[in-house]
């Protein structure tokens, strides 16, 4: 230890001993290299006395994030060696959820995730779809639907166009409309008129109610709902002409 190291010279002519504490240069310890178990030395610059010591070391745990690896440095405050061990892969981002990236359209749509963390991790893809053929009704076109399942996306091509009612004695063979039928007249008495909304709702609301269906679409979007109703009370108040 520094201090307690000596030297000594002996007077040629008396044999007189002169001791002395080493003196050791402005570079201090010096990390012996490829030492193991690790140690560094110091050499007075009188005698050439090297004074060593072991290696003592204080750690520092640097904890993984999501883009960096995370390790255990020791430093030897010493002679100022270090060397890292302990070390641990990134973390890798915790994504949320797909959603569109506004702007991409059709088959070059694109969705993206960001990291829950707000580190500024962010992913987009393609999306990915899944294809659904919608065939015409007699009324109302057909399409191919296609659905990113990831993020909700979809979009539809390929439309068909609805060939219309093919009647037969006053009968479509394809969907069974009737030729004289009316557009929401769903209890077929030749008119439309609150009734048919009060069958239709009826028949919504769950009840056995004998109407035709065959005209209950009257928004004609391809689907029989409460929609329709709707649509037929604001027919009946005129907001529409009846058809
Ligand atoms: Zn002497
Ligand atoms: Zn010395
Ligand atoms: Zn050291
Ligand atoms: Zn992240
Ligand atoms: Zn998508
Ligand atoms: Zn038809």
């Amino acid at each position: 230890v520094e201090g307690t190291e000596t030297h000594k010279r002996v007077c040629a002519l008396c044999t007189k001993e002169e001791v002395a504490n080493c003196t050791y240069g402005e570079e201090g310890w010096a990390h012996d290299d490829a030492s193991d178990p690790s140690s560094h030395s110091k050499t007075c610059t009188a005698c050439g006395n090297v004074a060593a010591e072991a290696c003592s070391f204080t750690e520092n745990v640097v904890a993984p994030t999501h883009t960096e690896g995370g390790y255990t440095e020791h430093t030897c405050e010493t002679c100022g060696y270090s060397y890292q061990d302990n070390e641990q892969d990134a973390l890798g981002h915790t994504w949320g959820e797909w959603t569109h990236v506004e702007g991409t359209e059709n088959a070059d749509a694109q969705h993206k995730h960001v990291c829950t963390a707000d580190d500024g991790g962010e992913e987009t893809l393609n999306c990915s779809f899944s294809e659904r053929v919608v065939a015409p009704t007699c009324t109302v076109r057909g399409y191919t639907e296609h659905t990113c399942a990831d993020c909700g996306y979809f979009y539809r091509d390929q439309y068909q166009e609805a060939p219309g009612h093919h009647y037969e004695d006053g009968v479509c063979v394809d969907c069974g409309a009737r030729e004289d039928a009316v557009l929401g007249d769903v209890n077929s008495d030749g008119r439309v008129s609150i009734a048919d909304a009060v069958m239709l709702l009826r028949h919504f609301a769950g009840y056995e109610v004998n109407i035709d269906l065959a005209v209950a679409d009257i928004n004609c979007d391809g689907s029989k709902d409460l929609g329709d109703v709707t649509y037929l009370m604001q027919m009946l108040n005129g907001w529409y002409p009846a058809s």
